[in-house]
């Protein structure tokens, strides 16, 4: 049993397992056409999923927020398998929030033919095949797919994404467009760990050493992001790359300077929205870390 006693709950919250019994405790509410927030997660969660809810709160009269480890998304089977699964951390947590819903269904409620492959397949632009999308191949069709169902189930108003995923967040919008839907997407910014590490579930499975060194990871994104309009870009990506692969214990994917919305990289500093974008292994843990350039 969870000791729930001084939370700040003002609603009690309701442990959903099924799409039928979600739909029809949505239904069931008592503000009739409330506005409706979906905060999806996979769960373990910390602060940075606390600040979605939190946001989400401030947006709508009702907040769900989702727990589910998506195996569609997931493209290496052991990093599916040690996915941390904290039941009861997480529902700690989302009582001590005060968040209304959680909706944690089963695999073969959101996927009733697994480990039959679904028929799912959309156009996501070209961005869907970079960073994440080249080493992690049909990523982000498992992600849309999932968010999709999502939608599908709780049918929000407006759902909460953090820009942690940089990548996720464009995938989703893009899905949003194609399929025409009316849900409203926001994006929210990263939390950090005062030390600068951007919060993370699989943080949990960095060593006390790997913890150290991961983070030249946000340093590296914080010099870029400081000396962005004093350096050359080829001056600021060559010291951010040296910063990273001098520090032991670290394999680095990528660190690219950015258009936030096809990803490509900038050729010079003409470019609008330039986001820079690191990912490396840390010990056996992958990391991905972003910061948006003003
Ligand atoms: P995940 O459980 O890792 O799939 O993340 C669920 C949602 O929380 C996604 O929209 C993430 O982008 C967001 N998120 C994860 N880490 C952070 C963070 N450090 N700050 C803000 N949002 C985050």
């Amino acid at each position: 049993m969870l000791n729930l006693a001084g939370t700040k709950q003002t609603h009690k919250l309701k442990i959903v397992q099924t799409i039928a019994e979600l739909e029809r405790s949505l239904k069931a509410l008592p503000t009739g056409g409330s506005k409706i927030a979906l905060v999806p997660t996979m769960g373990a969660l910390h602060n940075g999923h606390l600040s979605l809810i939190e946001t989400a709160q401030q947006y709508a009269d009702v907040v769900v927020c989702s727990i589910f480890v998506n195996p569609t998304q997931f493209t290496d089977p052991k990093d599916l398998e040690k996915y941390p699964r904290p039941l009861a951390h997480d529902i700690k947590m989302l009582t001590d929030a005060g968040c209304n819903f959680v909706f944690m269904p089963s695999v073969k409620e959101m996927y009733p033919t697994y480990p039959t492959p679904e028929n799912w397949h959309i156009d996501l632009g070209s961005a869907e095949f970079v960073l994440e999308g080249e080493s992690r191949k049909g990523h982000y069709q498992g992600v849309t797919q999932i968010v999709k169902k999502l939608f599908d189930a709780v049918k929000p108003d407006i759902a909460f994404f953090g820009q942690k995923d940089f990548q996720q967040v464009l995938m989703i919008k893009n899905m949003v467009k194609a399929l025409e839907l009316q849900v409203q997407i926001v994006t929210c910014p990263i939390i950090r760990e005062e030390d600068g590490l951007a919060m993370s579930s699989r943080n949990i499975h960095l060593s006390e050493t790997d913890r150290k060194h991961a983070l030249v990871l946000s340093k590296a994104l914080a010099y870029v992001s400081n000396n962005y309009h004093k350096e050359e870009l080829n001056v600021l990506l060559d010291n951010a790359k040296i910063m990273i692969n001098g520090t032991e214990g670290i394999v680095l994917d990528y660190f690219t300077l950015a258009d936030g919305e096809t990803l490509l990289p900038i050729k010079d500093k003409s470019a609008k929205h330039p986001v820079a974008l690191v990912a490396a292994k840390v010990g056996e843990t992958r990391l991905i870390d972003n910061v948006i350039i003003n």
